[in-house]
């Protein structure tokens, strides 16, 4: 095990640990990151761009959302407006088969690589899989050239076998917190839970995309627990949210996370997770703004979502790519990835 390094020697320790050699940070390292003076902000980020472009390179992944299945969810998840449970005012309702298309279609117009369908249910019924299989078909008759990951809540092993057989490649499951912080959050299901879904979906095959939401009450200790826990999981893609206080919600009045704190964060989970891909999510506008959603990029972030995320409307895709381009990130193209 690693020794817990003084607050700036960390830097040096992660240059070698994880620039040169890539192996991730420790909870003690990532902690130490975490309480790094704003003074050393800077250099921080500088090398998670290094061990970024290092280990990841240059190229931008991006995705693009949509809900099929929108609120009146059975779950108490503290900080989420579909909840069924909670009077906010996002209504339960379900998008159509033509309206899937069109969204896919949007979403490879702006260069996007990826399209996730999202529902917002505890796990899916039958007849949710047949909607989801109904719109994968129907995407690729139209002629869409994306790949297409899903988002449906907890799954049993059958399920996961469906979705590998409709050629589901990436599954989404946020483990959403730390362990320790996440009966604080959710107490209709468990933390456990959620990782035995992510535990069958790498069993599968299937690309495991797991992150969660910063701000949600959790000390900085329980953010270095909860950036080892995901990099333990060992996903493909890490989303990383920064709470918007929903209306209606347990967590509506929450303060929504400093700037400085969500771009430590950003970088701390590049040195927890040197290949994994890093996807800024929702609520970076609201935290960061359009400089600060330049400095995640330059950050240690590389990969993001565009358009809208599920409830809350982002900034239109344009402008992201615009900021790729300013950045003279490259855009990863579909070939390359397939
Ligand atoms: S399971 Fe998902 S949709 Fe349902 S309340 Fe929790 S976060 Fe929201």
């Amino acid at each position: 095990m690693t020794a817990a390094p003084g607050r700036t020697g960390v830097l040096a320790q992660a240059r070698e640990q994880v620039l040169d050699r890539g192996e991730g940070l420790s909870q003690e390292q990532v902690l130490a990151v975490l309480r790094l003076p704003d003074e050393h902000l800077p250099d921080l980020l500088a090398l998670a761009h290094e061990v970024r472009m290092r280990w990841c390179g240059p190229e931008v992944e991006v995705e693009g959302i949509v809900s099929l299945k929108t609120g009146g969810c059975p779950e108490d998840c503290h900080f989420c407006s579909q909840s069924g449970r909670f009077p906010s005012p996002v209504r339960s309702a379900w998008l159509d088969i033509p309206g899937l298309v069109k969204a896919a279609r949007q979403t490879v117009e702006t260069g996007a690589t990826e399209f996730c369908i999202v529902a917002a249910v505890r796990g899916p019924d039958s007849r949710l899989l047949s909607q989801v299989r109904e719109g994968i078909d129907a995407i690729r008759a139209d002629g869409n050239d994306i790949r297409i990951a899903c988002s449906l809540g907890m799954l049993t092993r059958e399920q996961v076998d469906e979705l590998v057989a409709m050629g589901v490649h990436r599954y989404n499951h946020n483990l959403e917190t730390a362990r320790s912080h996440f009966p604080a959050v959710v107490t209709t299901h468990s933390w456990e839970e959620r990782w035995e879904t992510l535990r069958m979906v790498a069993a599968a095959g299937m690309e495991v995309c797991c992150g969660g939401i910063i701000g949600m009450g959790e000390t900085v200790e329980q953010r270095a627990e909860f950036a080892v826990q995901l990099a333990e999981l060992r996903p493909h893609e890490v989303p990383v949210n920064f709470l918007i206080p929903q209306p209606g919600t347990p967590y509506e009045d929450f303060d929504i996370v400093e700037g400085r704190d969500a771009l430590r964060t950003v970088a701390a989970f590049r040195l927890a997770m040197p290949r994994t891909m890093l996807r800024f999510a929702g609520g970076r506008e609201l935290t960061l703004g359009d400089l600060g959603a330049e400095q995640g990029m330059l950050g240690g972030i590389n990969a993001i979502i565009v358009g809208n995320y599920l409830t809350n409307l982002g900034r239109p895709a344009r402008q992201d790519l615009d900021m790729l381009r300013d950045l003279r990130m490259p855009v990863k193209a579909l070939s390359e990835t397939l």
